[in-house]
């Protein structure tokens, strides 16, 4: 069994930080503090720290498994849907 070649040639190159997931739920954390005791849905927080909708989704939910976040049916800050959305507790 042999392993794919996964590594690129820049792999020991760590001098840029974009799309690091690390960064992406700092960045989704501090966001939604900004606006707190508002919430921001999946959407709009892709938008604001230009990340998918996925990544935002996933950021969001795991936020949401801790104390500081919580995520329900609500209306978004921005763009007023009533979604899913998350906010600070
Ligand atoms: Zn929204």
């Amino acid at each position: 069994m042999r392993f794919p070649p996964t590594r690129s040639k820049a792999s020991r190159d760590e001098s840029g930080t974009v799309g690091r997931p690390d960064d992406l739920t700092g960045g989704l954390a501090g966001l939604i503090a900004s606006i707190k005791p508002l919430a921001l849905c999946d959407s709009c927080i892709a938008l604001d720290v230009h990340v998918s909708h996925a990544e935002a989704h996933e950021a969001a939910v795991s936020a949401a498994m801790g104390e500081a976040f919580e995520r329900r049916v609500q209306s978004c800050h921005r763009c007023g849907r009533t979604v899913e959305a998350t906010c600070a507790r």
